[in-house]
């Protein structure tokens, strides 16, 4: 059996990383550059210190600040056709998931013909043709992991669709944990535990391998050692580096080996109640974990060790269980609510949630136990009363 590893082709990590921007800009030969970012990473400087540096070297900057949470395809649509008629010749992210999936997603289809929706994964037709202009994405988050998946996840009326192709994927990401210091603590929570999430469905993934486990285990360790002090002492810069280098590594394993049950249903929470990508993950994750609990023992007792915990002369299933409670506990610390109740959600959506995650088939079939339309109320049904329950 073997493995198709793809990864980005450069990426610089670690503290400072932006200072290599320039050179990097440098080799695309361009000049006139379109910088996607949102209206308070501009407000808050952030912004600043990508496009100041190239603006002193001669470089014609743009930024374009068309950008919300979550984006809607309209979004997408209105920064496709600006990137077309202005004639940008490369594209850099800085911001969250929601900037950096407008970026790759404007790169690539700025060579195409058609429309945003054209290239849908679940509905749309057409093939992406070609590579598009260059992409150099800047995460201010440690959460999606975007910078380094081939993935532009959109929101549509009910639910969310993506555009995927390996043409999305950066030329280069940089991934400075210093952009993240000014992260509010309930962003850091919720991107946190999305990272989380990408590293655990990555590793109880269908397809995961002896590589994404490696990625995805120390993606675990990293940010289980580090999310809660990331959140209560934004300003800790042991604990940024950490949650950075995580959630980079759990990017690398999702975007490997795959996310699962939990991704699935967390797109209608989205889609439905325009609860953040993060904030879906974290309040499923633990449901959907215990749910699935018995396909997957062995593998939760090795996420239960990489959590920090002691596993010595438990049996894989004592240790399961254990590692279930853990990470509602760890959705808890962080203050995420960990019922649906609690995001306003009442108990006659949740059929309409169970239809809307039941189409996510591209997702379902990385789980590691078998997700059937029962199998998804049950979980949304458990998430609702806060009470874990297995199949
Ligand atoms: P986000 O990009 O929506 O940002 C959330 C908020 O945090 C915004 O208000 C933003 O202004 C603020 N923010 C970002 N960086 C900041 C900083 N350094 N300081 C202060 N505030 C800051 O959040 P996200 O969770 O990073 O991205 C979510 C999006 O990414 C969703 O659309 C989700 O579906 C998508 N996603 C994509 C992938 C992928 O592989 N492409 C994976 C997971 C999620």
């Amino acid at each position: 059996m073997s493995e198709k590893i793809t990864l980005t082709p450069i990426s610089y990590t670690g503290w400072n990383s932006l200072s290599n921007l320039e050179n990097e800009v440098k080799r695309f030969n361009v000049n006139k550059v379109l910088v996607i970012s949102d209206p308070f990473l501009v407000d808050i400087g952030v912004t600043d210190k990508v496009v100041k540096p190239l603006d002193k070297a001669g470089y014609k900057t743009e930024i374009y600040t068309d950008v919300v949470p979550e984006p809607p395809l309209a979004i997408g649509e209105k920064l496709v056709t600006y990137t077309r008629e202005h004639n940008f010749e490369m594209v850099i992210g800085v911001g969250g998931g929601s900037a950096l999936d407008l970026t790759k997603l404007a790169g690539v289809l700025a060579t195409q013909e058609g429309e945003v929706k054209d290239y849908l994964n679940l509905t749309g037709t057409k093939e992406i043709l070609n590579k598009g202009l260059p992409k150099i994405l800047i995460p201010t988050t440690s959460g999606t992991g975007s910078e380094v998946t081939n993935i532009s996840v959109l929101s549509l009326e009910t639910t969310k669709d993506v555009v995927t192709h390996d043409y999305l994927l950066a030329d280069v990401a940089i991934v400075d944990p210093a952009l993240t210091l000014s992260l509010p603590p309930k962003v850091t929570a919720a991107t946190g535990i999305d990272a989380l999430t990408h590293a655990i469905e990555a590793y109880v993934s269908k397809n995961s391998s002896p590589v994404t486990d490696g990625m995805a285990l120390h993606a675990i360790r990293l940010i289980s050692s580090s999310i809660t002090t990331a959140v209560l002492e934004g300003e800790n810069k042991e604990a940024r580096i950490k949650m950075s280098y995580g959630s980079y590594l759990a990017g690398l394993a999702f975007f490997n080996a795959g996310v699962a049950g939990v991704h699935a249903l967390a797109y209608p929470l989205g889609g439905q109640f325009h609860i953040s990508h993060g904030d879906s993950n974290a309040v499923l994750l633990p449901y959907v974990m215990g749910y699935i609990r018995q396909s997957c023992e062995e593998r939760l007792k090795d996420i239960f060790e990489a959590m920090g915990y002691n596993a010595t002369g438990l049996s894989s299933e004592e240790a399961s269980y254990k590692c279930v409670a853990e990470i509602k506990t760890m959705v808890k610390d962080v203050n995420i609510p960990t019922n649906l109740k609690d995001f306003q959600i009442t108990e006659d959506a949740l059929e309409g949630l169970t239809d809307d995650a039941t189409k996510q088939k591209r997702l379902l079939d990385r789980s590691p136990m078998l997700l059937e339309k029962q199998d998804i109320f049950a979980i949304y049904k458990a998430a609702y009363d806060g009470e874990i329950v297995e199949k």
